[in-house]
């Protein structure tokens, strides 16, 4: 099992209940954000975009950037 890297910078001993979607690091309860994603399948020009956005879990740091990015 894999432990939280974000626990780990603040010196606690945690184990991850996931990884990041972006870096793969492992991270725990507390330090993961969920982002709906816009998700589209098929291939041009045939795809389609789904009704509903498709939840990912991420670590606050990769949060932190693609919220920067996107509203920059
Ligand atoms: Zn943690
Ligand atoms: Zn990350």
């Amino acid at each position: 099992m894999m432990k939280c890297y974000d626990c780990m910078n603040e010196g606690v001993d945690k184990e991850s209940t996931g990884t990041c979607t972006f870096c793969g690091k492992g991270i725990c309860s507390t330090h993961t954000k969920k982002l709906e994603l816009p998700v589209s399948v098929g291939t041009y020009p045939n795809f389609k975009r789904l009704p509903e956005p498709l939840p990912k879990f991420v670590c606050n740091e990769c949060a932190d950037n693609i919220i920067t990015d996107s509203f920059d």
